[in-house]
């Protein structure tokens, strides 16, 4: 078996000034122990990029966006294109996060020329994956996994797939007091798993790392990560706070 490093990605959403994300920044480079096995990213707003890009020089912290449209430029008000990302010093983009699909009606097909979009500029796509409370309810979420997974990775080339992220972020339990059960999410992870090597060979599915998100913080950190094919963290609220995010990164580093 391909040996994963570790990721740990941020997720700022919404949040922060230019001058509070640089500060973070200089903060988490001063305090964290380089050069580590973990690879750790920052996805942050548009306007964020280039100031953190500046001041994360010289270091292995990756900074990338949270959403691209999925064209290279053109008459798109208000989108923002893979080029200007990569001009940007994004190295990597999440695409179809659940708050996406939710509040902006993003699907498959959409997600899916995003993702090639991404791979064609050379930015590494973060696909998030996961299925509402009411699709687990009815015993749908392997069948989620596998509709999103297939059609959003759909026409991706197995000699890509090492470029990929694939996040699982079951949507009721994102931006809750807990995450999902070790249970749950181990059996979620074999099952996308097992689905990228369907989709790509054993081999190249192999390299695909398999991050865990929803409610992931300074306290389960450690745990989650011992579940089994969780080969790393997509963290919301908690990578806000300094503190915290250090702490997960460093129990990232333990396990
Ligand atoms: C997310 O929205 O990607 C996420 C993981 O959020 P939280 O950690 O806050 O649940």
């Amino acid at each position: 078996m391909t040996h994963r490093p570790r990721v740990i990605i941020g997720n700022w959403k919404m949040h922060k000034s230019a001058d509070e994300a640089k500060a973070f920044v200089r903060a988490f480079l001063a305090a964290f122990p380089w050069p580590a096995e973990a690879i750790v990213g920052l996805a942050v707003s548009f306007t964020l990029i280039a100031p953190v890009v500046k001041e994360a020089t010289d270091s292995p912290l990756w900074i990338g966006a949270q959403n691209m449209n999925d064209a290279s430029e053109g008459a798109f008000t208000g989108e923002i294109a893979g080029p200007m990302l990569k001009d940007a010093g994004a190295s990597f983009v999440l695409l179809g996060h659940s708050e996406r699909r939710r509040y902006y009606g993003e699907e498959d097909a959409f997600i899916n020329r995003k993702v090639r979009q991404a791979l064609a500029c050379g930015i590494k796509p973060v696909l998030c994956v996961g299925e509402t409370q009411e699709e687990r309810s009815s015993q749908s979420t392997d069948r989620v996994l596998e509709t999103q997974l297939t059609l959003g990775l759909s026409h991706v080339l197995p000699e890509e797939a090492e470029q990929l992220i694939v996040a699982y972020e079951p949507v009721w339990a994102i931006g809750q007091r807990e995450s999902a059960s070790r249970e749950e999410i181990k059996q979620a992870h074999g099952h996308c798993r097992a689905i990228l090597k369907e989709l790509f060979g054993p081999a190249a599915a192999d390299k695909i790392a398999i991050l865990y998100g929803g409610s992931v913080s300074a306290s389960n950190a450690k745990v989650l990560l011992g579940v089994d094919d969780v080969d790393g963290l997509l963290v919301g609220g908690a990578s806000l706070c300094l503190e915290n995010f250090l702490k997960i990164v460093n129990d990232s580093l333990l396990t």
